[in-house]
C-alpha cells in the first residue's frame, strides 16, 4: 500500500503542489536520532540533523538567518542528551520532529527557534533566564509559554491551568499555540508506546481542546490528521472499516475523480485560465463523515478536486467556466471568498455532476489562500513584524467585520480569556473551555454604534449583553432586535443589529431565568457569581415575591411538598426571598410559573396579597433536613470593629456567613443584612441572641416583606 492510501491526511510542505508531498516519505526519526547522536557539527556548521528544518525553512523563507536555529539546535541537542523518549529513542528527536512540522508550515525563524527549545525548561536544566540570554525575549516568551505547570505543585489542577496558562499567553503571542499544536502532533504520532488508557486520555483532550484550537487558528493541515489519529485511538472499529474502504477504492481499476479533473483541466485550458488541477484524498475522518451521510461510497467521493489560481479575480473565472461547461450542483456552491468563514478560511466550494450521477467536489482559491488554509495563523509569518517584512501578497483576507480584523487575536480568543479570568477554579475552567471549544460556528451581530460582537451560533440577547459589557449587563433591562422589542431570550442570527437597553440602578440583579438563556461562558459565570453572592436578596421590597428578581433557591431546608401538589411531582420548590422561612415555621406555597412552588411563611405579607389575587395555597411541609438558610437583620450604633465582632459572634456559633451588606450609617444608625447558613434550624433563636450581645447591636430580626423600621 502506499504512503498516500495509509494516511491521506500528511501534512507537507504548502504550495505549490499538493500532490508532490504526498510522494514523499515521511521523515525517518531514526536516521534523525542517529545524526543526532552524532552530535553538534563544528561551531559554523548546521550540524546535520537539522538538515531537514532548515531545508525546509528556506523552501518558505529564502532568505532567513540560520545562525539562531543552530545554536538553539546545539543547546537542546546538549541539554537533552541521554534522555529518551518512551519508544527508545533519543529525547532530541522529539523537538526536531516538531519543529520540522512547523517548518513545513512555513512558521517564521522565532517560531522554529522556540520550538526546537521547547522542553527544556521543563525537562533539563536550562532555565528561562538563560533562554532570554541566548535567544532573546521572544523566544524566552514562547517557551515559556508552552512549558508545563509542575504537577507537585498543582496536582490534578496540573493540566487545565497548564492550558489556562499557555491560552493567556497565545493572547498576547499567538505563535505559542502553534507550537503547542505542532507539539501534540507529534505525540499524538508517537502515543502507540503509551498505556492504552494514557493513549485515550490524551485523545480526549486533543479532540475537546487541542483540535477545536486548530480549526479556530486556521491550521487545517494539523486538525485533519490530529482528528485521524484521534479517530484510530477513540473509535477502532470504525477506523479500521474506513481504512477498508480506502483501501477497496485505491484497488480500483477506475478512477472518477481523474477523469474529472482531466475534463476540467481541459475546460479551463481551452478558456485560457491558468490553474493547477490537483486530486486532494479525504483524511479518514471525513471520508467516514461521508459515508454516514450517503451511505454508500462512489469513487469520486474519497477526493476532492482542488484549483489552485494565481489571482483572486481567476477564482470566479474559474468557476464561471465550471458551471457553464459541466454541470453544476448549485447547492453545494459556496462562496467563502465574500463571505469568510471566523478563521481566516477563504475558498469557493462548488461541485459538479457526470452523467453517471457522481459527484465531484471542487475547491476553488489561490496559492495564498491555499496557504493560509492549510497553515492558518502559522501562515502569517511573524504577526508583529511591520506589514513589508511579511511575506503577504495581499490577499485581501483582511475585511472591516471585526472578527478578522486582527487574525492573531481574534474574537473568540478574546472572550475566552474575558472569562477565563472569571472562572476562579480550574474545574470550571476546564470544563467551560471544552463547552466553549464545542461552540464552533460563529455569528455577527451589529450594534447601533457601528460596532460588531462575535457570538457562537445559538447565542441569545442575554449572551450578546454580558459580551458586550461584561458584569454590568447585570442592568440590562430589555433590548431592540433589528428595531423592534424582543425578549432577552431571542436567539440571535447572523447579521442582526442588536440594541441593548441598558437600565441605571446600580444594584440591578440579573434574573436567575437568564441562565437558562445564556450559552456563552462569560455570561453564565456571570450570572452565576452573582447568585452565588447574593442567595437570597432579602432586602426590603414593595413588589410582591414572585414579580422579583432572582430569590434562589435555598440549597438546603428544601421543604418537601405533601400531597397537593401529588399531580406536579417534581415541581420545583422555592423559598421566597421576602420572608426567607426557616423550620419550623408555619410555612405555606403557592405555585408559580413554570411549575414552581414558592414557599412562605404564613404571617408574611405576601401570603394575604397572593390570597386576594385568587392564588390557590399549595399545602408543604418541612423535609427532614435541617439545615437552612436565613437572612438576618442587624441593627447597631455605629462604632469601629463593630462588623468584625458581629461576624465574629456568627462565627463562634458555627455558622457560616453566605453573603453580608452594611448599609452607610444613618444618624449613626447602620443595618447588616446577613444571609447565614445553619447546620441545625433549631440553633437559630441562639444564633440571634449572641448577635444580640454583641455591644452596640440594639436588634436583630428576620429579614421580613415588611421590615421593621427603627
Ligand atoms: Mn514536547
Amino acid at each position: 500500500m502506499s504512503a498516500e492510501a495509509t494516511n491521506p491526511a500528511t501534512p507537507g510542505p504548502i504550495t505549490p503542489a499538493v500532490q508532490r508531498r504526498r510522494g514523499r516519505p515521511r521523515i525517518d526519526l531514526r536516521r534523525l536520532g542517529r545524526a543526532a547522536l552524532l552530535g553538534p557539527a563544528g561551531r559554523d556548521r548546521l550540524p546535520d540533523a537539522i538538515g531537514h528544518v532548515v531545508e525546509a525553512h528556506r523552501a518558505h523563507h529564502p532568505d532567513a538567518d540560520l545562525d539562531p536555529l543552530r545554536r538553539a539546535y546545539v543547546l537542546a541537542e546538549s541539554s537533552h542528551r541521554g534522555q529518551m523518549r518512551k519508544s527508545g529513542e533519543p529525547y532530541i528527536t522529539h523537538p526536531l520532529a516538531v519543529t520540522l512540522i512547523l517548518a513545513e508550515l512555513g512558521a517564521e525563524t522565532t517560531t522554529l527557534t522556540a520550538s526546537l527549545l521547547h522542553d527544556t525548561v521543563e525537562d533539563t536544566e536550562v532555565t528561562l533566564d538563560q533562554v532570554r540570554a541566548e535567544f532573546g525575549e521572544e523566544v524566552r516568551y514562547l517557551v515559556d509559554g508552552v512549558t508545563k505547570l509542575e504537577k507537585v505543585d498543582y496536582g490534578a489542577a496540573a493540566e487545565p491551568e497548564t492550558f489556562r496558562k499557555m491560552l493567556v499567553a497565545t493572547g498576547s503571542d499567538v505563535r505559542v499555540m502553534s507550537i503547542k499544536l505542532a507539539d501534540r502532533l507529534h505525540n499524538m504520532r508517537t502515543l502507540g508506546v503509551m498505556r492504552p488508557e494514557k493513549q485515550e486520555r490524551i485523545a480526549k483532550v486533543t479532540k475537546d481542546v487541542l483540535i477545536p484550537l486548530a480549526e479556530r487558528l486556521g491550521v487545517q493541515a494539523l486538525k485533519t490528521e490530529l482528528e485521524d489519529l484521534v479517530f484510530e485511538i477513540l473509535r477502532p472499529e470504525e477506523y479500521a472499516h474506513t481504512r477498508e474502504l480506502i483501501v477497496q477504492n485505491s484497488s480500483r481499476a477506475d478512477d472518477p475523480l481523474a477523469e474529472i479533473a482531466e475534463e476540467v483541466r481541459g475546460v479551463l485550458r481551452e478558456a485560457g485560465l491558468q490553474a493547477e488541477v490537483l486530486i486532494r484524498p479525504r483524511h479518514f475522518v471525513s471520508v467516514h463523515r461521508v459515508s454516514r451521510k450517503r451511505g454508500e461510497m462512489r469513487g469520486a467521493d474519497f477526493g476532492r478536486l482542488l484549483v489552485l489560481v494565481n489571482e483572486d479575480a481567476d477564482c470566479y473565472g474559474v468557476l464561471g467556466e465550471l458551471h457553464t461547461c459541466l454541470t453544476p450542483v448549485v447547492s453545494e456552491f459556496k462562496d467563502f471568498i465574500a463571505v469568510p468563514k471566523f478563521n481566516l478560511y477563504q475558498s469557493l466550494h462548488t461541485a459538479v455532476a457526470r452523467p453517471d450521477g457522481q459527484v465531484a467536489e471542487v475547491l476553488i482559491r489561490t496559492h495564498q489562500m491555499h496557504k493560509v488554509a492549510e497553515a492558518g495563523v502559522i501562515a502569517l509569518g511573524n504577526p508583529y513584524a511591520a506589514p513589508a517584512e511579511e511575506q503577504q501578497d495581499g490577499d485581501g483576507a483582511r475585511s472591516a467585520d471585526g472578527e478578522r480584523a486582527d487574525p492573531t487575536r481574534p474574537g473568540w480568543l478574546s472572550r475566552l480569556l474575558d472569562w477565563q479570568e472569571a472562572a476562579p477554579d480550574p474545574d470550571t475552567f476546564w470544563s467551560t473551555l471544552r463547552e466553549d471549544l464545542a461552540q464552533d460556528r460563529e455569528i455577527t451581530v451589529f450594534r447601533p454604534d457601528g460596532g460588531t460582537l462575535g457570538l457562537p451560533a445559538g447565542a441569545s440577547c442575554v449572551d450578546a449583553a454580558y459580551a458586550q459589557y461584561g458584569e454590568d449587563a447585570h442592568a440590562c433591562i430589555g433590548v431592540r432586535v433589528n428595531g423592534r422589542l424582543a425578549r432577552l431570550s431571542t436567539v440571535l442570527k447572523d447579521g442582526d443589529t442588536v440594541q441593548l437597553l441598558m437600565g441605571q440602578d446600580p444594584a440591578s440583579e440579573p434574573s436567575r431565568e437568564w441562565l437558562e438563556h445564556a450559552h456563552t461562558p462569560v455570561a453564565r459565570i456571570a450570572i452565576t457569581r452573582w447568585l452565588a453572592a447574593h442567595p437570597a436578596s432579602a432586602t426590603a421590597s414593595e413588589a410582591p415575591a414572585e414579580t422579583r428578581r432572582p430569590a434562589a433557591d435555598g440549597p438546603a431546608a428544601r421543604p418537601a411538598a405533601a400531597d397537593v401538589v401529588v399531580d406536579r411531582p417534581g415541581a420545583t420548590v422555592r423559598l421566597a426571598g421576602c420572608c426567607t422561612p426557616v423550620p419550623p415555621d408555619a410555612i405555606t406555597g403557592f405555585s408559580v410559573r413554570g411549575g414552581v412552588v414558592t414557599v412562605h411563611r404564613v404571617e408574611c405579607a405576601a401570603v394575604e396579597r397572593m390570597k386576594n389575587v385568587g392564588r390557590a395555597e399549595v399545602e408543604v411541609r418541612w423535609g427532614d433536613s435541617s439545615e437552612c438558610r436565613v437572612t438576618l437583620f442587624a441593627e447597631s450604633f455605629g462604632r469601629p470593629h463593630l462588623l468584625a465582632d458581629l461576624t465574629e459572634a456568627i462565627a463562634l456559633e458555627g455558622v457560616a456567613i453566605v453573603s453580608a451588606t452594611v448599609e452607610p450609617p444613618s444618624q449613626q444608625r447602620v443595618r447588616h443584612t446577613y444571609t447565614l447558613q445553619l447546620p441545625d434550624a433549631a440553633h437559630l433563636p441562639a444564633l440571634m441572641r449572641a448577635m444580640r450581645n454583641v455591644p452596640g447591636v440594639f436588634d436583630v430580626s428576620r429579614a421580613h416583606h415588611q421590615s421593621p423600621t427603627p
